[in-house]
């Protein structure tokens, strides 16, 4: 089999080395072999993207917004095909795959629009008979460093704005999860991106992160917080303009007065669906004495209830979680819960036909904001609930995180709906639905360790994906 290759200048460069990529619901079933770029590729990679910035740089707003254009109606065709791939490579169930295929073909028919709505501004200047203009231009080479969890939506949120708005690229996708990046970059170059335009380097972070950030102007990095932070302190040292999207510890909030089957409705997908591996999953359900052992056992029933199996499968619900290191990661944070006194439901390992990384979704009651479960992101198809007597404290303890992602509150009280909206800090402030599940044309981001920089998505990704400049003129 001949590895998937990186494409550097308008060219497919193939490689020594490449990483397998394996299916997690079938771990004898390799997806394909993905070339793993070097140092020395990040360098080319680089020349080419500085190379060909003049020329996109400067080609129309509606040149741009063709190829983006041209590139969702392929992603919309192929979002079974496509959904397929991404669900066998990261263990999502395939209509989860196929609806985040869905959502990359939508995010880059938006950035078309958006590609030729990029307004600027005229103002008035305080001295006589001069114009003062502020328009926006583009960053430069910006990298784009991307996670496994969502393969094709979040490169696809992050490369559109940079193309909408004339910057070039070089892209890392996941080392877990390259066949959607490879194909979504195939897509891209076949829809007419001049060569150093957008460059593909597969390969492990540890290896090309600094050659990266070496090469670059901007980054946009979405990942773990320990990698994040890492990547921040290189960049800082090149002056390079920073966004990051990292985790979270999200809350939901279920009060007394909640309308019981919304409750569970949300927490069970908040906090299970997509195997638990959402930046935005709900981890910490916070829930009122009233209501608490109804929801408890309604939510445990189920839980209990869902699907768990191969991703392919026409009946899973749940996928299997990613990979071995995830899945050991998991079955850790099991054990640390029970050592610390929390009453596990759920969380039994399941053997299918085909071997694979499954896991039954858990839920831990009985816990304490102060536990390790409660402090840490697991990451996966875990979730704790928190017993509190009344709102007030069920605030302070939702706050009492260093994450600031995604917050929700179940409750028919306005009062106490419009008091969490406004006193929770975190980025995304939800009301009877789940932490998780996001539209594609407003801004998406948090606060505290979960993010940093300017927001991603929307009419805001023009802030970190432009540069502006204000210009005074005599006529
Ligand atoms: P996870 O633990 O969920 O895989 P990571 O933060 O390790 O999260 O990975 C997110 C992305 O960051 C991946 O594309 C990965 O290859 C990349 N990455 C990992 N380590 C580094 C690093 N030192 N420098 C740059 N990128 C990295």
């Amino acid at each position: 089999m001949k590895p998937y290759a990186n494409l550097i200048g308008g060219q497919w460069m193939s490689s020594n080395d490449a990483l397998k990529n394996v299916n997690p619901s079938d771990t004898d079933d390799a997806v394909g072999e993905y070339a793993s770029a070097t140092p020395n590729d990040v360098a080319d990679a680089g020349k080419a993207a500085r190379a060909a910035l003049r020329g996109w740089a400067r080609t129309t707003a509606y040149a741009r917004a063709e190829i983006l254009a041209a590139a969702a109606r392929e992603l919309h065709a192929r979002r079974e095909e496509l959904g397929e791939l991404l669900a066998r490579e990261e263990g999502k169930t395939r209509a989860e795959g196929i609806g985040e295929v869905g959502r990359a073909s939508q995010v880059f028919e938006f950035f078309a629009g958006e590609a030729v709505r990029l307004p600027g501004e005229r103002a008035p200047s305080v001295r006589p008979g001069v114009e003062v203009e502020v328009i926006r231009e583009p960053v430069g080479v910006v990298g784009l460093i991307t996670p496994w969890n969502f393969p094709i939506a979040i490169p696809a949120w992050k490369i559109a704005p940079a193309l909408a708005f004339g910057n070039t690229v070089i892209f890392k996708p996941a080392e877990l999860t390259p066949a959607s990046a490879w194909a979504l970059i195939d897509i891209l170059n076949r829809a007419g991106t001049p060569p150093g335009v957008i460059n593909l380097v597969m390969g492990k972070g540890s290896v090309l992160g600094t050659a990266i950030i070496g090469e670059v102007d901007a980054l946009s990095f979405t990942g773990s917080i320990p990698t994040g932070r890492s990547i921040a302190a290189k960049a800082m040292e090149r002056m390079v303009k920073l966004q990051l999207e990292m985790g979270g510890k999200n809350p939901l909030i279920v009060l007394d007065d909640a309308d019981l089957e919304i409750a569970v409705d949300c927490a069970l997908n908040g906090a299970f669906f997509q195997t638990g591996q959402r930046c935005t999953a709900t981890s910490r359900i916070i829930v009122q004495n009233q209501i608490h052992d109804k929801f408890v056992s309604a939510l445990s029933e189920r839980m209990q209830r869902l699907r768990v199996g191969h991703a392919l499968a026409a009946e899973t619900e749940i996928g299997p979680v990613v990979d071995q290191r995830q899945f050991d990661s998991n079955l850790r944070y099991l054990e640390i819960g029970e050592r610390e006194g929390a009453r596990r439901i759920g969380g039994a390992v399941l053997r299918r036909e085909t071997p694979g990384f499954y896991l039954q979704p858990a839920l831990f009651a009985d816990t304490s904001n102060t536990m390790r479960i409660n402090r840490e992101e697991i990451f996966g198809p875990i979730a704790t609930i928190i017993r509190v007597d009344g709102y007030d404290e069920a605030l302070e303890i939702a706050n009492d995180t260093e994450f600031g992602l995604s917050a929700g509150i179940c409750t028919t009280s306005l009062k106490h709906a419009r008091d969490f909206q406004a006193r929770i800090q975190s980025g995304l402030a939800m009301v009877n639905l789940p932490t998780a599940g996001l539209d594609f044309h407003v801004p998406f981001g948090g606060r505290k360790a979960s993010s940093y920089g300017p927001r991603e998505q929307g009419r805001y990704a023009a802030e970190f994906y432009t540069t502006i400049k204000t210009s005074y003129v005599r006529p």
